[in-house]
């Protein structure tokens, strides 16, 4: 715990899930007086995991990566790297083609023997594996600005892709990606907000591939900087995990670390009202609903971290200086509606298991009879998920492919998934067990007019001193990248203070 002359300072953080609880951390640890207000009867967002019966599974997240610096420092001050879970054959994952799985193929001579590509496309295809921009998660990168012109924000992933790796790469590789990492489709995403490193590459070096290789060049002079202990950086493990008892253990020892005094869950943010002071002084005042008293609570604040979905903040009402003010100028964003079902078979009732990630569909595999978007093979990667006589799945259905069917009942949801399952793995009967956890709005569509969403972010942080907006709206869908936002807008709220805290508040 770091002493500072902060201690009295008080933050609200609206939201716990990861970037909140994130965000909440980090100011503690900084001598902040922090309130986390969670609308849910719990925390963690979308990290949501179950322990049942001898199974475990997760209902939201399932695996994480840490590429980004705030998420080694996290787990190193947390202890939580003990408590890490590594993927068995995390690199076996499979696309289906003609109805059935095929390994993407990780080296040259194994592309060359596969199916999944013709032969052009695997040129291209072999490029792309070859730079390491397939199924690690491109979509979870930061959105920047910095290099984008204006004009060119809206391309779409699937014109993009299409464009420099033609139409098979987009309806075979792309496709399942962007549906298995965030339930969207190549024609409606931006490609600009979906994978801006890409999309900076190409408007820096005018190729994809030449910037890739100079980009590959620099990263590996800095990864062996990396080695010889000259950047103080540690290198980021490769590859996805989770932890012993799932990704909400992340959550769940954030909380447990911020203890209930600050974490006040049932705790729905109804209204936010900014009075400017003299000094930047519990300027903030919350009004949230409680559970336990019939009447609205107020929290007082010197800043807020809101890391609430947009949705969400629409409905809130902002007063500054005593009037109304409106927030029409925030747009709606469009959510994906998803269904996650957990299924158990008996070994000996799945007559082709594969060990592995998982399988994606693409969305033309539809004609050969398949509707879920993709499987987790949870307890091939995770053997502690499950009994050791059964496995457990984890598929998903619906996103922008299948909005309707995402709504689908429990038991036409169970038909669905077991059809698929049958098509691709060989399983017999009907799962033993079965769990359907349906998010109405799982992901925030980054379309192609995401641009406006984030400009009016900026616009209410210019206009409300001391409010800063973090979370998967703004900064990627990730969860890594979520955790970044959350400890970046704790970084913006301790400048905010030190300079409030140093200078006399100009007139607002
Ligand atoms: P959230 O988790 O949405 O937290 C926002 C919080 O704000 C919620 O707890 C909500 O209750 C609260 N809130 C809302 N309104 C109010 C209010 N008025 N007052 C107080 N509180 C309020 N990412 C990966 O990296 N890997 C994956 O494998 C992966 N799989 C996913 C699978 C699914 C099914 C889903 C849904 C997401 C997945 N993601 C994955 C994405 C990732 O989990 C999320 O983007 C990330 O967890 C979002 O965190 P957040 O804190 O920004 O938002």
């Amino acid at each position: 715990m770091k002493f500072s002359q902060f201690s009295r300072k008080r933050v609200a953080v609206v939201g716990a899930g990861v970037s909140g609880l994130a965000a909440a951390y980090k100011l503690k640890s900084h001598g902040f007086s922090v309130t986390v207000l969670e609308a849910d009867g719990r925390a963690g967002g979308k990290l949501r995991s179950v322990s049942y019966n001898g199974l475990i599974w997760d209902e939201g997240a399932n695996t994480m990566t840490e590429s980004e610096p705030e998420v080694q420092c996290l787990f190193d001050d947390l202890g939580l790297r003990e408590k890490q879970q590594f993927p068995i054959s995390q690199s076996k994952r499979y696309i289906v083609r003609n109805g059935l799985p095929v390994l993407v193929p990780t080296d040259p001579i194994a592309l060359i023997k596969s199916n999944i590509l013709s032969t052009k496309s695997k040129v291209c295809f072999y490029l792309t594996i070859e730079f390491q921009i397939i199924l690690e998660p491109f979509l979870w990168k930061k959105y920047s600005t910095s290099k984008v012109s204006e004009d060119d924000t809206d391309e779409s992933v699937g014109g993009f892709f299409q464009r420099h790796f033609g139409k098979e790469v987009v309806d075979y590789l792309i496709d399942p990606i962007v549906a298995g990492t965030s339930a969207g489709d190549p024609d409606s995403l931006s490609m600009s907000h979906s994978f801006p490193e890409l999309w900076n590459i190409e408007k820096r070096f005018g190729s994809i591939l030449s910037g890739l290789v100079q980009s590959k060049l620099s990263t590996k002079k800095e990864n062996s900087g990396v080695r010889n202990g000259t950047t103080g950086k540690r290198k980021p493990t490769r590859g996805s995990f989770s932890f012993q008892n799932g990704m909400q253990t992340l959550t769940d020892t954030l909380s447990k670390e911020l203890g209930e005094d600050v974490l006040k869950l049932r705790s729905e943010v109804l209204s936010l009202s900014y009075n400017a002071g003299k000094s930047a002084s519990q300027n903030w005042s919350l009004t949230y609903s409680s559970d336990r008293n019939s009447k609205n609570l107020i929290a007082d604040a010197d800043a807020v971290i809101m890391t609430a979905p947009v949705c969400n903040v629409r409905e809130m009402k902002f007063m500054k200086g005593g009037i109304p003010f409106p927030l029409n100028f925030l747009p709606e964003v469009a959510y994906l509606p998803l269904s996650v079902m957990i299924t158990t078979f008996r070994k000996e009732s799945v007559k082709r298991p594969l060990e592995g990630f998982g399988v994606l569909v693409p969305s033309l595999e539809q004609q050969n009879g398949l509707r879920t978007l993709g499987t987790l093979f949870s307890s091939m990667m995770f053997p502690n998920r499950a009994s050791n006589d059964e496995y457990l799945y984890t598929t998903f259905i619906g996103g922008s492919r299948n909005r309707e069917l995402a709504k689908s009942s429990t038991d036409e949801l169970k038909q669905i998934v077991t059809s698929d399952l049958r098509q691709l793995l060989g399983v017999e009967g009907e799962p033993t067990f079965v769990n359907h956890f349906y998010w109405s709005k799982a992901f925030p569509l980054y379309g192609r007019n995401y641009d406006s969403v984030v400009k009016a972010i900026e616009t209410m942080e210019k206009s409300l001193p001391g409010f800063f907006y973090a979370g998967n709206h703004r900064d990627g869908l990730s969860v890594g990248k979520s955790i970044a936002s959350g400890c970046k807008a704790a970084d913006l709220v301790i400048s905010y203070l030190e300079s409030s805290t140093h200078q006399p508040c100009a007139e607002q």
